[in-house]
């Protein structure tokens, strides 16, 4: 879930959804949807709401909305979603209060005093399983428990979000998963509509594997390609396609 006016109206580009969709792919936790939010409460809530209440996911996570100016409201809307009050968390706090005195013995900030604005970034739902530490930045990156669920909140400046994910999050988090097997073919000048057949026969024969076809209009090849746990039956799926491909 990446949060930001900036992302729904179409002047950034939602970079860290790719980033995190490729990665938990990798560490063997594929990812079931993508959306991105406006910074409008009620839309949050209703968002995670709707997640918690997904049987079929395991963890959510979110990104975007922690920073120092109203406009950012995720933790507030993660509140009123979880029921949880928003406390100051102290750890938090105490690192940006030597951040911005870091800041300012290097001549970044006028003043040594900490804002409403940096305070703002420690204001967070009671109650987490987790605070990460953040080097990169202000904004915490936080865990909740919730309906049997891990909610991970991370800050959307990508180099913060990157940073707390694979520094923090991962080893703590997400080891153990077993990555899903990938496998592709890719076939020049191939006319794509003519896999039909053999692909809705894969649907019945594979129904472990699964197989997509995406054209790249720009080199002008067809990649077919193969997702699944087992390597063994990816392998076989890719072997009856290249086999029987209608080229
Ligand atoms: P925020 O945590 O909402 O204050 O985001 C800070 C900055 O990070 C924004 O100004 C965006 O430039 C960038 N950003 C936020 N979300 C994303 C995202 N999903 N993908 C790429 N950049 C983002
Ligand atoms: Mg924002």
């Amino acid at each position: 879930m990446a949060i930001g006016d900036e992302l729904v109206g179409g002047f950034t580009l939602d970079t860290n959804s790719h980033w995190m969709a490729e990665r938990l792919r990798l560490l063997g936790y594929p990812v079931k949807r993508v959306t991105q939010i406006r910074d409008k409460p009620d839309e949050i809530v209703d968002q995670i709401r709707l997640e918690l209440d997904d049987t079929e996911i395991t963890d959510v996570f979110v990104s975007g909305g922690l920073g120092p100016t109203p406009d950012d409201r995720t933790f507030a809307a993660l509140a009123q979603a979880l029921g949880k009050e928003l406390v100051i968390w102290e750890d938090t706090r105490a690192r940006i209060e030597r951040r911005v005195q870091r800041m300012h013995s290097m001549g970044l900030l006028e003043s040594p005093e900490v804002t409403e604005g940096n305070l703002r970034m420690a204001r967070i739902p009671a109650g987490p399983a987790h605070v990460f530490k953040n080097r990169r930045g202000m904004a915490p990156g936080t865990v909740y428990e919730a309906h049997g669920k891990r909610i991970f909140v991370l800050p959307g400046v990508p180099l913060e979000m990157k940073g707390i994910f694979t520094e923090e999050l991962e080893a703590q988090f997400l080891a153990g998963g077993a990555a899903a097997t990938v496998r592709e073919l890719r076939f020049t000048f191939a006319v794509e509509a003519r896999f039909y057949p053999l692909m809705r026969e894969l649907e019945v024969s594979f129904p472990d594997v699964s197989v997509g076809s995406y054209p790249n209009f720009e080199t002008k090849e067809l990649v077919i390609r193969c997702v699944g746990a087992d390597p063994k039956r990816v392998e076989e799926a890719l072997e009856v396609i290249r086999r029987r491909a209608p080229v």
